[in-house]
């Protein structure tokens, strides 16, 4: 990815931190990095999602928190700012950016033994460079009224019988790239790339919009089936501000794909530790307290994520859609397969639609 810093805020929470907008390779917290009680994020997630657990952090510990929101190249200003980094923690919403970091000598071990036992070893680093705190499964949406079968497989998304009938976002994005790499670790790149195409042949128009706009083309009848994370629908059917979203959530049912062989596609949002974390001590304490059940039970119920600590149940719209049955796929693969991924669907010409 190119140098380019999509700057949404820098929100500085309860402190003087210097507030800049625009683009920039500069540190932008160097003024309150130094100073005692406090900790410095970059996050890739959105403010609204992070909000309540700092000031949850905040309550419980005097310490404060600032954070520079970004939707890209975060890895790319850490490794930029190098040791003059005020970054103490890294957030982001995939476990292939938290992998990038630790590859590009960004991020540092942290030998926690309370984080080793609340996150399943399946979702961490096994060199404790990176921890997930929440997960996401990447299901298939499909049309209450016009999909009659309960159940489906990955596999099954390129075949035939489901010409023109599908939706989904870029192919490019994270969340896909991450899904097809999963289909390289269990099935090999030809097999990969066959069924690229049999998906692509299958849209029922060119890859566009986000998640939720692929349950908006099932609403108005553009397609019977989507791709999308979980929580995307749950954020949909509970949406009391925006009845359109609400309808295009009621106009779905979840197919957890795969779910009698080697399960559904699991990604998740997580934290590393940045590489020269100026304020280290108050940093190891905002990450023991966000997979602590408190700080859980608020992600399970904010962003109806599922809580990566077993002991913290999912909201109760989450638990309605059946048991989860996680692909046990280890997420480092998925992060190894992520180029080749993102080659494929470049080779495919994916983005371009199903008639070119
Ligand atoms: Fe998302």
């Amino acid at each position: 990815m190119a140098m380019r810093f999509q700057i949404w805020c820098l929100v500085a929470r309860h402190a003087a931190a210097v507030l800049v907008f625009g683009v920039s390779a500069a540190p932008l917290l160097v003024a309150s990095a130094s100073a005692q009680g406090e900790v410095n994020i970059y996050s890739y997630r959105e403010p609204q999602l992070i909000d309540p657990l700092l000031k949850g952090f905040t309550e419980l510990t005097g310490i404060r928190t600032n954070v520079v929101y970004a939707s890209a190249g975060l890895n790319e200003r850490l490794a930029a700012e190098g040791q003059n980094s005020p970054a103490d923690l890294l957030f982001t919403v995939d476990a292939g950016r938290l992998s990038e970091a630790k590859e590009a000598g960004l991020t540092q071990a942290v030998d926690l033994v309370s984080l080793q036992q609340t996150i399943p070893s399946q979702y961490r680093d096994p060199g404790n460079h990176w921890f997930g705190l929440t997960m996401r499964s990447r299901i298939v949406y499909a049309s209450k009224e016009r999909v009659k079968q309960d159940n489906i497989t990955y596999e099954e998304l390129a075949d035939p019988k489901w010409k023109g009938k599908i939706c989904i976002r870029s192919g490019q994005h994270v969340y896909n790239t991450s899904l097809t790499a999963t289909l390289i670790a269990h099935k090999g790149e030809a097999f990969t790339e066959q069924w690229l195409k049999g998906l692509k042949a299958n849209l029922a128009h060119k890859p566009a919009g986000g998640d939720r706009e692929q349950a908006r083309d099932i609403y108005s009848g553009k397609c019977d089936l989507a791709v999308g994370n979980t929580y995307y629908m749950a954020l949909m059917a509970t949406n009391e501000k925006n009845p359109e979203q609400k309808r295009w959530g009621a106009a779905i049912k979840p197919l957890f794909p795969n779910a009698s062989d080697r399960g559904s596609h699991v990604n998740i949002s997580g934290m590393a530790l940045a590489k020269n974390a100026p304020n280290k001590a108050n940093a190891l304490k905002l990450m023991e307290y966000l997979a602590s059940e408190q700080a859980q039970k608020i992600y399970a119920t904010t962003n109806n994520e599922y809580p990566v600590n077993p002991a913290v149940e999912p909201s109760d719209i989450v638990k309605s859609w059946g048991q989860l049955k996680p692909d046990a796929l280890p997420l480092e693969n998925i992060a190894k397969f992520r180029k080749k991924a993102s080659e494929l669907v470049d080779k495919v010409n994916f983005d371009a639609g199903p008639s070119s």
